[in-house]
This record gives structure tokens, sequence and C-alpha cells, in this order.
């Protein structure tokens, strides 16, 4: 599964719940996958049909959302296309029934139209799952209801044995059991993946809807349109989104439009446009986009409230699906929360009109909140959140004010009590404010001794503080069909009690940009942070000339994509453009080991890529083949700071040596570079140290390095549980005289790091270190006693412990390595027995010597989990590190093997 992972995607790890979603599908299992947008939900389905051979049938919404993932597909080598109405169809459908594609996309009502006769054609040659995606549309409850995704269990009775699997990344728990029912679906495995987009910054502000607004709103567009990044504004009516894309024209930055009033072929133009990047910036209203399938978006904003909180997040979810921190801002003013019954008028029943209701609302108490946004998503989900802090929305990062509102309180509360609870918050506001409408009059609220006392503040200011009420639990909200009334809670009547006309307790609640007025523009926190908060910051951590690579590379990309009619993003990510950049691969197998670079990439561009690479680092003055230092930041607010970090560089630099470029301690003590040689003593205690600090270590190598082994690890143990472990000294001297001060510091390490002593060697004969030239000239003398028997016995215990193998044993530990085994097993003892040991093993050396292309492949055939540069160095014994490391390099190239935490694996 890893090789076709690599292979395919450019990936040598799966995200989370992907492994497990995938080996439930191929046992036969129906799977429910509920997963936030770019969580990688569709690799889940995708996988299945590159290993079993057999097509993954996908049920998809939109045709330009499968147009997007087929063309993305292709660009991984994987065959698939979709059945629409387009002309295509009738010769994409008898491929489809002769088995030839990986993978094949339908809209739903293509799936319910086929003949039976093509699902059993299908099924002959075979399918081995049925998937649906943005599966949410299933059902009344989820906010994309489609009548034919309803019809789709009639598909069950036909593909009988055949595991459906069903996607979405909102799901509430009624839509969750809603889709299972629906898709008769049988004992589903069902994986619920966190919510939490972690790259995703958050941030509601309200306009009005003025000139000056759409002016800043133009100017922060072009900021991000300056970087490169795309960008979609959400707007709720297509009088905005025409607004605002006219404005962007005027302004001369192009952008493309997108909305219900648009013809099929125009909005597939624009989607098509966007996609390529031939512009940066995406004007639409909802009908934009459900699963669109750019991953580079990075900042989604909303020009108006949306019609609920799951469409909220699934449209802002839109937003740096790659990983890379990005940004989404919301933007209401007041008379969005008129639209509720607009927005019913789409119910077909009460039930559903009540859905609506409150999927709305919980989007209207978003935009309200004083308090993190993200626990508020979360929460909404289902999710629990142990912080009430996030650091990532606005909430969290601008100290909200607060300031005693007790009076005013007061006022609302009492007028809102004497209505009776029977009205919305305007009444009251209103007869705050004094209004002398009919309304107020006809109803006597004129004669009521609250009448015109709030006159002073604005309506929108009430407003804004009746909410706060609300979020803070002194008024209630009911709703009955579309109408909103506010009654006072116990809390409130608390509040109330305790107040006299004169005299009110203080009552301390955040205070809104609403109740800011015209302040808020001039609020530092809002400048520090920009109109639209934060821009991606894509070349943090790049040089000046880093940074300018990387743009050229950007420009390359796009080359590519022109060329062969694709979208930028299909060629490879942002994340892993990055990493080029920063790395500056100069071989083959150094670009084919880069995170997101696939097999099909280096067939086709590999070659022209490096070139490229090689030719402008060169034009900018920039080495080659940088080691990365670090992971690319996924969220720049989050970013996991390895615990490495505290290490001293010297002692990173020893770790690094060790563990990435696989030199002995012995080595390491004597680098050409360094100034002055160091102890070996001292590069074992870097290493252990840089172990402690999190850094990796392959413990099996490092203990047969310092000739630990199980015997003398337990021995260690003994004595530690006896004289304890706070001074090494008293331990030293309850040991054996040949028990070293590395060794002890090594098992406690490993205590410490509840590493068990089955991470170290069998049997101290395997390790005894000896001196480099005794092995040379005399070879193995001594081992004569290590039979096959207790060989096996060691790889098959390391084998158990997915350690590695006992070809591990390495040279400079003058330890027979496995080419005796294979001499045991494979071939006949030499005829010349009487000869002395060492004679025999170098011939033996001889024979095995130099590695080949086809013999490296045979070998390592024979291991699963991989196998280091220095195990292949001991079993060919013939061939030297830079030989050994080019055939490696020209393999990996060819996309024959990968490379997984340094181990080399067969693709
Ligand atoms: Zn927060």
């Amino acid at each position: 599964m890893d090789s076709i992972l690599k292979q395919y995607f450019g990936f040598s790890t799966f995200r989370p719940y992907q492994k497990e979603i995938v080996e439930k599908i191929l046992d036969g299992r129906d799977c429910l996958v509920v997963m936030a947008t770019g969580s990688g939900k569709s690799l889940c389905y995708q996988m299945p049909p590159l290993i079993t051979k057999k097509t993954a049938v996908v049920i998809s919404p939109l045709i330009s959302l499968m147009q997007d993932q087929v063309m993305a597909l292709k660009e991984r080598g994987i065959k698939t296309e979709h059945l629409s109405s387009a002309r295509n169809a009738s010769s994409a459908q008898s491929i489809a029934e002769s088995g030839q594609y990986d993978i094949l996309y339908m809209t739903p009502e293509k799936a319910l139209l086929l003949p039976s006769s093509f699902w059993s054609r299908m099924l002959k040659t075979g399918i081995c799952l049925l998937a649906v995606d943005e599966a949410h549309c299933i059902s009344e409850w989820g906010h994309n209801f489609r009548v034919e995704y309803k019809k789709l269990d009639k598909l069950r009775d036909i593909l009988l044995d055949v595991p459906f699997v069903g996607l979405t990344a909102t799901a509430t728990e009624t839509v969750r059991l809603d889709i299972i029912s629906s898709l008769k679906m049988r004992d589903p495995h069902v994986t619920v993946g966190s919510f939490d987009r972690k790259n995703l910054f958050y941030g509601v502000k309200s306009f009005n809807h003025s000139l000056s607004f759409v002016d800043e709103l133009v100017g922060e567009l072009s900021k991000y349109v300056e970087s490169a990044c795309s960008s979609i504004v959400y707007c709720t009516t297509v009088k905005d989104a025409e607004h605002i894309f006219e404005s962007l024209l005027k302004a001369g930055i192009s952008a493309g439009i997108y909305h219900g009033q648009m013809s099929n072929s125009a909005r597939e133009e624009s989607h098509r446009s966007f996609i390529r990047d031939e512009y940066y910036v995406m004007i639409a209203t909802v009908a934009f986009g459900m699963g669109i399938d750019k991953p580079d978006i990075r900042y989604v904003m909303h020009y108006g409230c949306p019609k609920s909180l799951e469409s909220y997040y699934q449209e802002s979810g839109r937003c740096g699906r790659d990983g890379v921190a990005s940004v989404c801002w919301l933007y209401y003013t007041r008379s969005d929360f008129a639209k509720a019954d607009f927005y019913c008028r789409e119910a077909n029943s009460a039930g559903q009109r009540k859905a609506i209701m409150e999927s709305f609302l919980a989007a209207q108490r978003y935009c309200f909140l004083t308090t993190c946004r993200r626990k508020f998503l979360l929460d909404y989900f289902g999710q629990k959140c142990t912080s009430d802090k996030c650091g990532n929305c606005d909430n969290c990062t601008s100290s909200k004010k607060e300031s005693d509102v007790s009076r005013e309180a007061f006022l609302l509360m009492a007028c809102i009590q004497s209505c009776r609870g029977q009205w919305g918050v305007n009444m009251p506001v209103d007869i705050l404010r004094g209004s002398q409408s009919k309304k107020i009059l006809d109803a006597q609220f004129d004669k009521l001794p609250f009448h015109g006392l709030g006159k002073e503040m604005t309506a929108n200011w009430w407003k804004s503080l009746a909410d706060q009420l609300i979020a803070n639990g002194y008024l209630v909200e009911k709703y009955a069909d579309v109408y909103r009334s506010v009654s006072v809670s116990p809390k409130g009547f608390q509040f109330l009690s305790s107040c006299k006309p004169d005299y009110q307790p203080p009552l301390y609640l955040p205070v809104t940009s609403e109740m800011m007025g015209n302040d808020e523009n001039n609020n530092p926190n809002n400048e520090a942070r920009g109109f639209g908060g934060l821009i991606p910051a894509g070349y943090e951590g790049m040089s000046q000339a880093e940074a300018e690579l990387h743009k050229l590379l950007l420009e390359e990309r796009m080359k590519l994509a022109r060329a062969s009619g694709t979208a930028p993003y299909a060629i490879f990510g942002d994340a892993t453009l990055r990493r080029i950049a920063l790395t500056r691969p100069s071989t083959r197998a150094r670009l084919a080991n880069i995170d997101g670079v696939n097999q099909h990439f280096m067939k086709i561009h590999g070659d022209h890529f490096l070139q490229k690479i090689q030719q402008l680092s060169q034009e900018l003055n920039i080495a080659l083949d940088r080691l990365p230092n670090s992971q690319p930041p996924i969220a720049r607010q989050v970013i996991n700071v390895p615990k490495a970090k505290n290490l001293p560089p010297a002692k990173f630099e020893a770790w690094r040596m060790w563990q990435e470029d696989g030199l002995s301690i012995e080595k390491i003590a004597n680098f050409p570079g360094r100034s002055a040689p160091i102890k070996e003593q001292t590069v074992t205690e870097y290493i252990l140290e840089a172990a402690r600090e999190g850094c990796v270590i392959d413990w099996l190598r490092f203990s047969l390095e310092i000739g630990l082994t199980q015997e003398v690890y337990k021995n260690i143990q003994d004595i530690v549980t006896k004289v304890g472990k706070e001074k090494l000294k008293p331990i030293k001297n309850e040991l054996p005289e040949e028990v070293t001060y590395s060794q002890i510091k090594a098992c406690l390490t490993m205590q410490e790091l509840g590493v068990s002593e089955i991470a170290t060697p069998f049997n101290y004969q395997h390790v005894r270190k000896e001196d480099e030239n005794l092995k040379e000239t005399s070879g193995m003398s001594g081992e004569t006693n290590l039979s096959c028997q207790k060989e096996e016995q060691l790889q098959n215990l390391e084998f158990v412990n997915g350690v590695g193998d006992c070809s591990r044993l390495r040279n400079e530990d003058a330890v027979p390595d496995s080419s005796i085994q294979s001499r045991c097993i494979e071939e006949p003892v030499d005829s010349s027995n009487d000869l002395p040991v060492a004679t025999k093993r170098q011939k033996i050396g001889g024979v095995l010597g130099e590695a080949t292309e086809s013999s490296i492949l045979s070998w390592l055939e024979k291991f699963d989990h991989g196998v280091s540069l220095s195990d292949l160095l001991v079993h060919f014994n013939g061939s030297t590190e830079s030989s050994m490391i080019d055939l490696l390099s020209s393999l990996e190239g060819e996309f024959l093997i990968f490379k997984k935490n340094d181990l080399y694996m067969l693709m």
C-alpha cells in the first residue's frame, strides 16, 4: 500500500484514518467517512481500485467537480473518466464495461439511468466499491438536499456485495444516520475525523454596504493577487456579486464571476479559468463550487451572512485544503438576518423549515460571538474542544474590550418584560428609541415608562446588546415558524430583581464592533491585522534568493500546466513546490523523494524540472541539495515546533549525521570538517540528548555501535533498580568492568523513553567491536561459533519487533553479515573446509560482492519494512558507499524503489 501511495500520490505516509478506511473497504465493509475538507477523504476511495485492479464507481453531484477530479487524477497516471451527458459518454461507457478504468465518476442522475445490463457487465469485470461523494446531499436535514441522492438505494439492490462508501465533510448526527439508512448501509464502519481545520484563521466583521467598504475589499484582494494567491468572495445575492466583480475590474484586477443566472457554458468557463490560475479571484454566489477541487485557495471571504453554519463551514472549508495557512473572513450586516423567511421558502415540510431555521440561527450566533470561533464551530459539529482559545481566530487574537452596560441592559430587559416576551427585538428597541410608529401607538407602548429612554444609542447598538444578552443567557430567543420572539430568562430575572430605577448592579459584557460604532475602523487591533487579517506567509523561512526561486518555479509550473492543459496544482501542490525551492534537488532520486512528487510527474516532467532547478539556482547563486531542516509550515499559527529545536546546533548536527547520513559515531567524532576531533563518547551523548529531545533514533543500530546487548541492558536495569539512577558511578561500580558509561547512559535514556531491551541486539557476540584494520585483514575471526540457527533466531526476533533485519549489523562492528546466513541456506559450503574462516568470508563477500540494480531489487523484495543504506552496504560488501548511492538514486528516480523514514523499499 505504501508503494502505491508514493507511486500515484507522491506521499510516503498516510494521513490520519486513511489507511484504516482503505483496509475496511478492501475487507468489503461499508464505510461512512465524515472528515473535514482537506483531510484527504477522496484518497480513501482512490486507493482501493489501484490495489485491487477493479473499478471504483464514484457518485458525485456536479459535472464540473468530476471534471476537476478526473483532470487531477490523470496527472497522477490513474485511469479515470466521468460519464456525463457529453458526447464521449457512450464510448466511455463501453470502456468502463470492459473494466479499463480505475475510477469512474458519474452523477446520481446518470447512475440511476444506466441500464442494469451496464451494471452486470461492470460487476463481471469487477467493481471494488461504490462511493457517494458529498453524501450529505442525501439528507433532507443536510444543507444541499438532492432528490436523486435519495434514490441511490436502488443501486444497493443491484450491487449486492460491493462495499458502499459515503463521504462528507459536514454531517451532524442526524445527517449521519440519514446517510446510513438512505444508502441501506450494513453495519458500516463509521469514521468521524476532526472538524478542526487548524490552518484556517477565522474572523468576522460587520459592515455597511458603503462605497468605501468595497474599495477596501478591492485593495485587500489585490494583495492576495500580487502574491499569486487564490481567493473566493462568496456573496448572498447575484447583485452583490456583480457589484464587487465590476469594482474589481475597474481597479484593473482580473477576476471571475460565477452565479446561477449565468449560462452553463459561461459558468464552466469561469470555473475552468479559476482552477487553472488564469485569474486569482472568483466572485461567486453559493452556486459556486460544491466540493471545488482546488487545494490552494488562500482566502475565502463571505460578503453577507451565509444561510447556515454548515454551509459556512463547507464554503470556508474550500480555503487552504493543502494544509497551508489560509484565511476566512465573514462580513455581515444586520439586514442579512432578515432573510430567514427567504431561505425557508425552499422548505417542503415543517421539519425542513425547522432545520433551515435552526442552522440559519447558528450562523447568526457565529457572527455575534465574542468568544473563540473555532470552539463554537467545533462544538456545533459535536467535537469536544478542550481549550477555550484557539489562538487562530479574531476573538482569540485581539483583545476584546468589555464595558459596564448595566443600565442599558436593565432598560432593554425591563422593556422586553413589559412586552411580555411576545415580540422580537425590533419592538422593544423601537420603544426605547421613542418611535411613534402605528404599531407602537396601537399597542399603547408609547405609554410605557421606558419609551424614548434609549434615544442616544442607534438601533443597531441596541440589537447588538440584545445579541450579547442572548449569548450570555440573560435573554432567550424562541422561534415559531420564522417569527422570532425574545423573553427574559431566569438569569435575566435574577438581574432585574436586583435592579432599581436609579441603581443597577454592574454588568460587564464584551463590546462588539457594532457597539463601537464608527470607532471600529480605528481600532488598532483591526489596523494591525489589516482588513482581512493575515496574508499567508508563503515565503516564511526562505532567503530572498529562495523566494525568488520559488516565484520562478511557480511560473515554471504554470507553463507545464498550460502546456498539458491542466491546472498548476494538479502538477503538484504549493507545499511540494515550497519543499523543492527549499531543498533544490539535483538528482532524479532526490526530486522523486520529495513529498507530493509522483511517478507520473517524474516520467513526464522530471528531467525538465531538474534542469530548471539547476539552471535557476545557478543564476540565483544558491547551492543545490540543501538538506531540509524543517517541515514547511502547516499553519503559521499552529506550527508544531519540533522538540529538537531546543538542541544546540552541534548536538543536532551530530544526530543528523548519525541518523540521517548514516555515519558511524567514530566517523562523526573524527569528521574532517571539524576543527579538532571530539571524543566518541561525546558524540554518543549528543545523540542520546537528541533522542531525549524527540529526535528519531534507530535504537538497534545505536546499540550495535556502542555494544549494548540485551544481556547488558538487563544487567544495567537490575543494578539501577538496586542503586537508583541518580548517579552513574555507583551503577558502574556494580557492573562488570567492560560495561561502559556510554552503555549505561544509553540504557537509562532508553528506559526514560520507554524503549525496551528488545530494541538492542540479542547477543553480545554479535556486536563485539573490533579494530577496523583487524576486520579488513583477518576478517571475522572469532565468529566461527555463530550458528545459522542463532542468526535466524536473531532475524526472527527483530522482524517480530519490526526493528529491522539481521543485516543491520554493520561492517565496523566486525560481525558476520547476513551473507553467512545466505551461504548457510543457499550455497553449498565451500569445499575447502579447512580454510581459515576469514578467507572463506572474503570469498563469499566477493560472490555477493558488488551490487547491481537487479541484485538490489531482488534483495529488497525480502523486506517488507525496508532496508537502510548501512544494511545494503553490509550486504553488498563489495560496493562502495558512493556507488551504492548512485545505484539507489537511479532506482528511486525510476520509481522502482522509494525511501520512507530512511529505509529503502520496493515500489
Ligand atoms: Zn479562537
